[in-house]
């Protein structure tokens, strides 16, 4: 976990994983994500970035938990995992939290590793509607992970404030960041069909999350009343 006792170390991977989400809250679906990734990209550790506040989840009327209590599930959830991370980085900034602000923190901390930003294909069909989503690629390499219903290549899906800067690979699962040369991978993973916002429903109607989130941090979660009597579009 530690990178220290790695530096020393020159066929140690340098690629960090960066995981942003709301975990509103963690599910399995996010933690075999992030070890799959992990497992397909050897990657050194994945930082789970919980947002503080997330502005497009905010303007979808989503029921929110508390940032803390969020950042707290998901320091239950990976503690038994010695590659897995939380950061606590945009509880600590004000304001909105953007990922660009994120992932340009991150790299000047983390130097000389690369950063390999994880995120689901529903997020980043809407990458357009990020802040400068066009200089995302060039902060990071991207790994995007398939989530049911999933489909089509990377040509498909690749956001239109990318598709200039970036070279299609030949296989049509990824892409190359012209300039910068960092990389696009779409991967696959296990299809989990699991949501926050279904969870949510379920907490909302008193049924159980059992299996459905990780088990450190389900009694957390369920005892949590953010989520009962919110209705939510
Ligand atoms: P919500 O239902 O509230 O929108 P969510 O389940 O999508 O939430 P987030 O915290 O928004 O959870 O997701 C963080 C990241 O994890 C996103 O990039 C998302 O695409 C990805 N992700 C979430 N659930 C899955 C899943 N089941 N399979 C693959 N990726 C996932």
């Amino acid at each position: 976990m530690a990178s220290s006792a790695n530096e020393w170390r020159p066929f140690v991977s340098r690629l960090v994983g960066i995981f942003g989400g709301t975990f509103n809250p963690i599910h399995v679906g996010h933690l075999r994500a992030a070890e799959e990734v992990a497992e397909q990209l050897g990657l050194a550790r994945v930082l789970f970035v919980p947002a503080a506040d997330p502005p497009l989840k905010r303007a979808d009327g989503q029921a929110l938990a508390p940032a803390a209590d969020r950042l707290a599930w998901v320091t239950a959830a990976i503690r038994d995992n010695p590659l897995f991370e939380a950061s606590a980085l945009e509880l600590e900034r004000k304001g909105p939290s953007y990922t660009v602000d994120t992932l340009r923190a991150l790299r000047a901390e983390l130097a000389p590793a690369e950063l390999v930003f994880v995120v689901g294909q529903d997020a980043f069909v809407d990458l357009d509607s990020w802040r400068q989503p066009e200089v995302l690629p060039t902060l990071a390499h991207f790994a995007v992970v398939t989530r049911p219903p999933g489909g089509g290549d990377l040509p498909d899906w690749l956001p239109s404030s990318l598709a200039a800067s970036c070279e299609i690979d030949a296989d049509g699962q990824g892409a190359r960041h012209r300039e910068a040369g960092t990389w696009i991978r779409r991967l696959e993973i296990s299809a989990l069909d699991v949501s926050a916002t279904d969870l949510r429903h379920r907490l909302r109607e008193g049924r159980s999350v059992r299996y459905l989130v990780p088990e450190a941090a389900r009694e957390a979660i369920e005892k949590s009343l953010s989520y009962r009597g919110t209705a939510e579009p």
